[in-house]
C-alpha cells in the first residue's frame, strides 16, 4: 500500500476557474500532490483526455465533474462524458452508469446547498447520502464549522467514504484540502478502488484569515474576469428556480 495525496476538487477554464488544466497539474506537481481530479462545473472535458494520456510530471490527474443537480452540487470521479443538469437521482444512475464514484460535496455550505435549514434538513441529508459513495468532508472555500458538521454527520453514519479538496477556482489555490489515499498502486484503477473501499481520509484545516485572503481574492478576481453571463452558468446555486422579472 502507498499513501497517495490527493485535491479531489478544482475548477479550471473549462468552466469559471482561472487556470488552465495544464496549469493545475504543474502546480499540483510543483507542491508534492500525487492526484488531482479535476472536477469542472457542469462539465467533464476539462479532465476527460486524461484516460488517454497521463501528464508527464507524474502527477494522476481523476476525470470527474461537479454536477449541479436541484438538490446541490455532486462531485463525481472516473466520469467518460459530462453529465447534464439533472435530479441527484438521475445523476446518480448515470454516474454509475459510467463507472464513476459520486461525493456530496460541501455538504453544509450556506449558499450552495438547498433545504438545509429547517425540520426538512435531516431527512433531506438521510435521502441524498443514500445515494452516494461519501461525502466532502473539507472544502477549501467553506468555513470550518460547515466542514465540522460535515464531520459529524459522517461520524454519525459510518459507511460514507471521506474526501478533501481545495474547491480551488484558481492554480494558486490548489491543494487548499485534500484527501489521502491508501492505494495499492498509482493507476486510475487501483485509485478508484481504495475510494471505493473507503481508504481515505480528508484532511486540510480551514484557518479563518486564509479564507477571508481567499474570499477576497476570489470575489476581487470574479468582479474582474467574470460577465454576468459566465457567472450565472456555473455558480448559481438554484439552477431550477426560475428568477422573476419585476417589469
Ligand atoms: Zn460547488
Ligand atoms: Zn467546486
Amino acid at each position: 500500500m502507498i499513501d497517495l495525496k490527493a485535491d479531489l476538487h478544482c475548477h479550471t477554464t473549462f468552466s469559471d476557474g482561472k487556470g488552465t488544466p495544464e496549469q493545475c497539474i504543474d502546480r499540483a506537481g510543483r507542491i508534492g500532490l500525487d492526484v488531482l481530479a479535476i472536477t469542472d462545473h457542469r462539465t467533464a472535458e476539462g479532465g476527460l483526455r486524461y484516460w488517454h494520456e497521463q501528464p508527464s510530471n507524474g502527477v494522476v490527474v481523476i476525470p470527474g465533474e461537479e454536477i449541479r443537480t436541484d438538490e446541490g452540487h455532486i462531485l463525481a470521479y472516473f466520469v467518460k462524458r459530462t453529465i447534464e443538469d439533472c435530479t441527484l437521482e438521475e445523476a446518480a444512475a448515470k454516474v454509475r452508469e459510467q463507472g464513476g464514484l459520486l461525493y456530496a460535496t460541501h455538504l453544509y455550505h450556506p449558499t450552495f446547498r438547498r433545504h438545509i435549514w429547517g425540520e426538512s434538513r435531516q431527512t433531506f441529508l438521510d435521502q441524498e447520502l443514500a445515494l452516494v459513495d461519501g461525502i466532502e468532508a473539507r472544502n477549501g472555500m467553506t468555513i470550518s464549522r460547515c466542514n465540522r458538521d460535515a464531520v459529524a454527520y459522517a461520524q454519525a453514519h459510518p459507511g460514507l467514504g471521506l474526501i478533501g479538496g481545495s474547491d480551488a477556482h484558481f492554480a494558486w489555490d490548489i491543494g487548499g484540502a485534500w484527501t489521502m489515499i491508501q492505494s495499492e498502486g498509482r493507476s486510475l484503477d487501483e485509485i478508484r478502488s481504495a475510494m471505493a473501499d473507503h481508504r481515505t481520509c480528508a484532511l486540510g484545516p480551514t484557518r479563518i484569515n486564509r479564507l477571508l485572503f481567499r474570499w477576497v481574492y476570489y470575489a476581487a478576481g470574479f468582479c474582474r474576469n467574470l460577465d454576468r453571463e459566465k457567472r450565472r452558468r456555473f455558480h448559481s446555486a438554484r439552477p431550477h428556480r426560475r428568477r422573476r422579472r419585476l417589469s
